[in-house]
């Protein structure tokens, strides 16, 4: 046998050794090598410190939270990954890839992790439990053996997994991608037909109680954002929101419905059996070593209680601003935005459009670990690490514009507002911005530019309005279109409404010829009906001096977004417009998103309010 390789030196942490194929493909090109021993599980300083080292020179975090991380890792005996991921410091993932280039090994991007790549035998061998608890995940790579690790310190793991197995070639990738695949795995042997048949027979509470994980498992598998349980007389139906869709998932026997509702009841610490009022509540769900906030809210009709259970997924708040796919413009003025000492930012647009996400990922964003970062929010949606959340209670009389005062004496560098909707909370926020915080806040307004008329209604006047506020921000959630299924049309730019056109090629450059452009996805196997995940599409208006002036001088929404345009705003249409010539975006779901962007098709009524700035 031969001497296996050695891991990276922790002796000379300056030079981080290169990763081994950080973007192949899962293979690692070193055909039946031995795999690399991995070091002993470093439970002193030397390992971590290592980590820290890496991740620092990465520029994954700063000093300031290497320190405070490495503190509380010592006073906790916790694993400094862990402590840098619970605390928002760092993504899972940039975690894992620094150990993997720590240990020389290949590194496996989460969303490569698939279902196809596991070696069922092995899994077999090795017993799903062994390998949940370990966070492994034996692999067949092009006929190649692979064991995938999520915590490669865990030498006693791979000691037991490899009793078993003999030894393989070793990849890293997040804990939870292993765990995601593993449970999709033991989800397999599951029957849905079956849990429902159980429960149709029995009234144990056992039996609709697995029924209910199940609903929730799958919904969770299938990303759905809402759970809508509705009853009608012979069944209940469960149905799953996925990317702004509702989907049917299952249907359940009417007569199982209040027993489900119990059960949803029981979690949510609601008064049982009491159908007839209007309940909510929140309570949490276990689901592949994640945990997930559900919020749930029942409503009664004349069938009995219509559910709704709203998962809230904390590991979305870590998406950043670029994943949310924010186009290149609208991230610089973002981050201009977020480099501002105090002042007022503002995020407009209905509910459902990722206002809540938006703010969260620019929290995320300078949340550095030398910020204080004070949050009052109705609901708390998904919680922060290392930020300070008040929840509203009226009852209590925790409201917006009393939580603002109150903050004011906690010496925070940062506020976020969860809405503004009166006079005092607005008069609090403008305080709060004068004083030397930056505040973030939302409102109900179609576009950026009608923000500022907002405020206005809102008691604030326009020396205010034009002195507090930095920017905002207006944007709605827009599905992207699947390119392998979709309808090309032919567009004549001449149709396309002329400003529209205009802004999208310049003032005299529309071409003539006409272009071809997505009109709208069928459905595929790569896709669900035509769509492929969303994407935000957004205007910001920065508040240049020659916005301010004009604001100040109460001039109309037009001039206003004129002299923005002149400092290279733009608006959300154009944003959409960019994404159809991208291939990105369908036509018929721009429309759908912002209302009418050509002539001929202008005769699906009146859209255009839903829209952004014209
Ligand atoms: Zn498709």
């Amino acid at each position: 046998m031969a001497v296996p390789p050695k891991p990276a030196s922790p002796q000379r942490p300056s030079s981080p050794p290169k990763p081994a194929a950080e973007s192949a493909p899962p293979p690692v090109a070193q055909p039946r090598a031995p795999a690399p021993r991995l070091p002993p599980a470093a439970p002193g300083r030397g390992g971590r410190l290592h980590l820290g080292e890496m991740l620092l020179h990465a520029g994954v975090i700063n000093q300031a939270k290497l320190d405070q991380a490495l503190s509380m890792a010592r006073r906790n005996n916790e694993r400094l990954g862990s402590v840098l991921i619970a605390n928002g410091f760092a993504r899972p993932e940039e975690i894992a890839k620094t150990l993997a280039q720590q240990f020389r090994v290949a590194y496996l991007e989460p969303n490569r992790v698939k279902v196809e790549m596991v070696d069922r035998e092995a899994v077999t061998l090795v017993g799903i439990k062994v390998l949940k608890e370990r966070k492994m995940l034996p692999l067949l790579s092009r006929g190649r053996p692979q064991l995938l690790l999520g915590d490669p310190l865990d030498t006693q793991g791979t000691d037991q997994v490899e009793a078993v197995l003999g030894k393989r070639e070793y990849v890293i990738s997040t804990t939870s991608a292993i765990e995601m695949v593993l449970q999709i795995i033991s989800f397999e042997t599951v029957d849905a037909d079956q849990i429902v048949e159980s429960a149709r027979d029995s009234i144990e509470a056992g039996e609709v109680n697995a029924l209910f994980q199940y609903i929730l498992a799958k919904a969770v598998l299938e990303k759905a954002s809402d759970v809508h349980i509705e009853p009608s007389a012979s069944t209940s139906v469960v149905r799953y929101r996925i990317d702004g869709e509702m989907k049917v998932a299952l249907s359940i026997p009417r007569t199982r419905h209040d027993n489900l509702a119990n059960v949803i009841y029981g979690m949510a610490g609601v008064d049982l059996s009491d159908f007839g009022r209007l309940h909510d509540g929140r309570f949490s769900f276990a689901f592949a070593g994640r945990k997930l906030d559900i919020r749930f809210a029942s409503s009664p009709t004349v069938e009995g209680p219509m559910m709704v259970m709203r998962i809230l997924d904390d590991t979305r708040s870590l998406a950043t601003l670029e994943e949310l796919g924010y186009a290149p413009w609208n991230l610089t003025a973002i981050d201009q935005l977020l480099r501002y000492p105090f002042g007022l930012v503002l995020v407009v647009g209905p509910t459902g459009s990722g206002k809540t996400t938006t703010l969260y990922s620019c929290l995320s964003r300078i949340n550095d670990g030398a910020t204080k970062i004070l949050t009052v929010e109705d609901p708390v949606e998904i919680r922060v690490p290392s930020v300070q959340q008040v929840q509203v209670n009226e009852k209590a009389e925790v409201t917006f514009a009393r939580s603002i005062r109150a903050f004011l004496r906690q010496d925070p560098d940062v506020i976020l507002v969860g809405e503004i909707r009166d006079e005092e909370t607005a008069r609090e926020a403008f305080r709060a911005a004068n004083t030397g915080h930056l505040v973030f806040s939302t409102l109900h307004a179609n576009s950026s530019v009608e923000a500022i008329g907002r405020l206005m209604d809102l008691g604030m006047d326009p020396y205010q309005v034009s002195t507090t506020l930095l920017g905002s921000l207006s944007q709605r959630l827009m599905r992207k279109v699947c390119k392998y299924c979709a309808k090309r049309v032919s567009l004549n730019p001449a149709t396309l409404i002329p400003e529209h056109a205009e802004n999208l090629f310049g003032a005299g450059r529309v071409p003539t010829a006409p272009f071809e452009v997505f009109e709208q996805g069928t459905g595929c196997e790569k896709c669900s009906g035509g769509n492929a995940g969303r994407t935000v599409v957004a205007e910001v208006m920065l508040l240049e001096k020659s916005v301010r002036e004009l604001i100040y001088q109460r001039a109309s929404n037009q001039q206003v977004v004129q002299a923005a345009r002149e400092h290279g705003f733009r608006t959300m249409t154009d944003n959409a417009l960019w994404m159809l010539v991208k291939g990105e975006a369908s036509l018929k779901e721009i429309e759908a998103t912002i209302g009418p962007v050509t002539l001929a098709r202008g005769k699906r009524g009146d859209r255009t309010q839903n829209g952004g700035t014209p």
